[in-house]
């Protein structure tokens, strides 16, 4: 207050002066009205910084100037002065005003410490996440979402620039490769700890990509195989990756993918991911999808007479070609009968010199001779049957 005070009365001296002084200095012996008067008035509370404000507003703070309490001639007043001293420095100012300005008292060096009257700063820091160029949960290709992402780079090059300079035409390879590895590096961000993680794989940081050092630098392998980049597991583009390299791979099984997949990429839990990948892959299911069984009819009535005789109800058929040996180096064509027993299943072989008739009723004589319980002889051939029971029984006599 008595600064503000202060201020105003010689606002009020300086404006009735027809002849305006050179200087005007302002004294206070408190260091910290100093300060405040130094000090951005918006920083402080309401009631000092309305009245700093208009301090600052009429004098800057190199008029203002500190005083010693025991040279200060203002403090005779409050504090009392003998009636002798009435006519001294309280009458005609302290003496140090007579002398040059280089000797008048100066402010001491030590600084206000705590300021009461200073508003408290809370500073609010705002963390800003860094969006990606597109957003690859929308994406279910790798491939398309490099193109895309491409495509986004290229806009922003060619805004950038002069119509001679722009981008147009299909995607160079270079664009392709510029977006594959800024996706690499969106998805390392999510490696916060790999320094001190995995340090088996011995990893290092190249060209700002975090690889995988492995045992095989003297391989004649190519540098992407030899260090593969290393990947996180809990980012979306790491599905996107192992879903193309199982297309690739003709949607082979879970460890051919993880392998296809080792050649550019050191995934973490990669086999876990791929596994879930094969798993759900549509067109997998389908070519592995088991054969539809389909509903068998009744079973006839002639394989169902478990208290008959082997062979009471047969069928017949032949098999072959194959070749017999005879003699030293001699051989010819063969074809087997086999005889089955539409109850039991058992089984009776003999062998057809040729595809004759002659020959065919030779092995069923044949059979009918070691089989004399035969009851009903159906007998079949591609699905057909072509011989009557009354027949076979013919023959068998
Ligand atoms: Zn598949």
């Amino acid at each position: 207050m008595a600064a503000l005070i202060a201020s105003r009365l010689a606002k009020t001296i300086w404006d009735e002066f027809k002849v305006k002084p050179s200087s005007v200095t302002l004294w206070t012996d408190a260091q910290i009205v100093l300060h405040w008067l130094r000090t951005e008035s918006i920083n402080m509370k309401p009631f000092v910084g309305v009245r700093v404000a208009e301090i600052q507003g009429t004098w800057s703070p190199e008029h203002w100037r500190y005083v010693p309490t025991h040279l200060n001639p203002a403090d005779d007043i409050s504090r009392g002065i003998a009636t002798a001293d009435i006519n001294g420095r309280w009458m005609h100012g302290p003496s140090f005003l007579k002398e040059d300005k280089d000797i008048w008292p100066t402010e001491p060096s030590q600084t206000v410490k705590v300021d009461t009257e200073c508003k408290t700063v809370k500073y609010i820091c705002v963390v800003q996440k860094k969006e990606p160029v597109v957003d690859a949960e929308r994406f279910s290709s790798w491939q398309r979402l490099l193109r895309v992402t491409s495509y986004c780079f290229r806009f922003i090059h060619n805004i950038r620039r002069r119509s001679q300079d722009r981008l147009d035409g299909p995607l160079h390879s270079s664009e392709v490769e510029e977006a594959r590895l800024y996706w690499i590096k969106e998805a390392q961000q999510y490696m916060d700890d790999w320094k001190t993680r995995l340090l088996d794989l011995n990893h290092f940081v190249t060209s700002d990509i975090i690889r995988v050092g492995g045992r095989l630098k003297k391989s004649q392998l190519p540098y992407e195989s030899v260090h593969p980049i290393l990947l996180p597991s809990d980012h979306h583009i790491l599905k996107l990756i192992m879903r193309d390299f199982h297309a690739k791979s003709c949607h082979a099984g879970t460890e051919r993918t993880l392998c296809d997949s080792r050649r550019e990429f050191w995934i973490l839990r990669g086999r876990q991911i791929a596994k879930n990948i094969v798993s759900k892959c549509t067109m997998c299911r389908k070519l592995r999808q088991p054969p539809h069984s389909t509903l068998m009819g009744d079973l006839p009535s002639d394989r169902l007479r478990p208290f008959e005789p082997p062979f009471s109800v047969t069928g017949v058929d032949l098999f072959g070609r194959f070749f017999l040996k005879y003699g030293k180096n001699q051989s010819k064509k063969a074809w087997g009968a086999i005889f089955t027993c539409a109850t039991s299943r058992a089984v009776h072989l003999e062998i057809v010199d040729n595809l004759s008739t002659e020959a065919f009723l030779q092995a069923l004589r044949r059979f009918f001779i070691s089989s004399w319980m035969a009851t009903h002889h159906h007998l079949r051939q591609r699905n057909v049957i072509y011989w009557s029971t009354k027949r076979a029984e013919g023959f068998g006599q």
